[in-house]
């Protein structure tokens, strides 16, 4: 099958800055795929290289087989939808979602219709002629994807498209979002710093570092089989555990990740298993999350609710099941 994107050895570099760094990608048809990062690690350059903002300094983008080089914007089948939405606050709804029509000659009649049936998709209609500044955040958004799908594009580019909004929204969104894509069909291409976000949405997740693209797989892949630190201490809040420890438990000298999920406490201090001290306990609604010292290794363990809890400063047991403990590749 044809790559909806594939990128091979593509940079971007501002001066010595390496924003996007020999980067080789495959995004297939009609996946939801996240890129996923710190601030500054290239993820919002690499969706401009695929819309056309940017351009690369070396390699090459192709978008379904055809070469990107040359192609403006608006001749590449992609759209995009940004953070801060980007409406026009002069324009009512209908003729913010209309615009992109409007600017390629289609009359107003029919641009009209097709607004208002974008505007059924996000499931905002009748707000065709509301002003923006009288939506709501959530509405707004979902404005700005109705005008980034008015056209059907096979590629949509989201740059933090939920950032704005208060975190119940926010999961509404991601449901909805993801609903959406999948009866459309399009290729969704999602930018976020939010590893819950990403894992939740994604059938695909790139972790980007430093211009460089750490690690692909399903979420399962990324969050259970990370292949580097740097993956392991981003994605969820997996014990990162050195060598000399892992060795000590599963005879190799690598570095190992560990779940706060896979630990078992156990509240005898001369118990089997890794002594440890309890430093602090987060209540978090359906589980408690205890923070540990193991022989000044700090480590996170959560018991699920209901569960007997020790108390601060007492000193407990801690066992796992070997394949619970993953050996890292790289130890980078
Ligand atoms: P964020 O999550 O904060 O948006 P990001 O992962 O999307 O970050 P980019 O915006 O792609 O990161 O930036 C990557 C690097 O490139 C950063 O160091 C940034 O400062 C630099 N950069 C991006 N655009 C430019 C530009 N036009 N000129 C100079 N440097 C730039």
């Amino acid at each position: 099958m044809t790559p909806a994107v594939s990128f091979t050895k593509v940079s971007r570099h501002f001066g010595t800055v390496r924003a996007v760094d020999a980067v080789d990608l495959e995004i297939q048809p009609g996946e939801f795929f996240a890129m996923l990062g710190p601030s500054g690690s290239g993820k919002t350059t690499c969706l401009r290289l695929i819309a056309g903002f940017e351009q690369p300094t070396a390699g090459h983008i192709r978008i379904f087989g055809e070469e990107a080089q040359g192609v403006p914007p608006y001749r590449r089948n992609v759209n995009t939808v940004f953070q801060d939405y980007a409406l026009f606050p002069h324009l009512n709804v209908l003729d913010n979602v209309a615009y992109g029509l409007m600017v390629r000659g289609i009359g107003r009649a029919e641009r009209h219709k097709a607004a208002e049936e974008a505007l059924a998709l996000v499931r905002l209609p009748g707000f065709g002629a509301r002003k923006p500044s009288q939506l709501s955040g959530g509405q707004r958004q979902r404005v700005a994807l109705a005008r980034a799908l008015i056209n059907r594009p096979k590629v949509l580019l989201l740059d933090e498209p939920l950032g704005a909004l208060d975190l119940k929204l926010r999961e509404s969104m991601q449901e909805e979002l993801k609903i959406l894509q999948t009866s459309l069909g399009i290729t969704f291409v999602f930018v976020t710093h939010d590893q819950g976000e990403a894992l939740s949405m994604a059938d695909r997740v790139a972790v980007f570092n430093e211009g460089r693209i750490m690690q692909v797989g399903t979420p399962q892949d990324i969050y259970q089989k990370p292949r580097s630190r740097f993956v392991a201490d981003f994605v969820g809040s997996s014990n990162v555990l050195p060598p000399d420890f892992v060795q000590r438990y599963a005879g190799q000298r690598r570095w190992g990740s560990l779940r706060p999920e896979s630990i078992r406490v156990a509240r005898q201090a001369a118990g089997e298993g890794v002594q440890a001290r309890v430093v602090a306990l987060n209540y978090l609604g359906s589980a408690t999350r205890l923070s540990l010292d193991a022989g000044g290794l700090r480590l996170h363990a959560t018991v699920p609710a209901g569960a007997a809890l020790p108390e601060p400063g007492e000193h407990v047991a801690l066992t796992f099941n070997r394949e619970q403990l993953h050996l890292m590749e790289e130890g980078a």
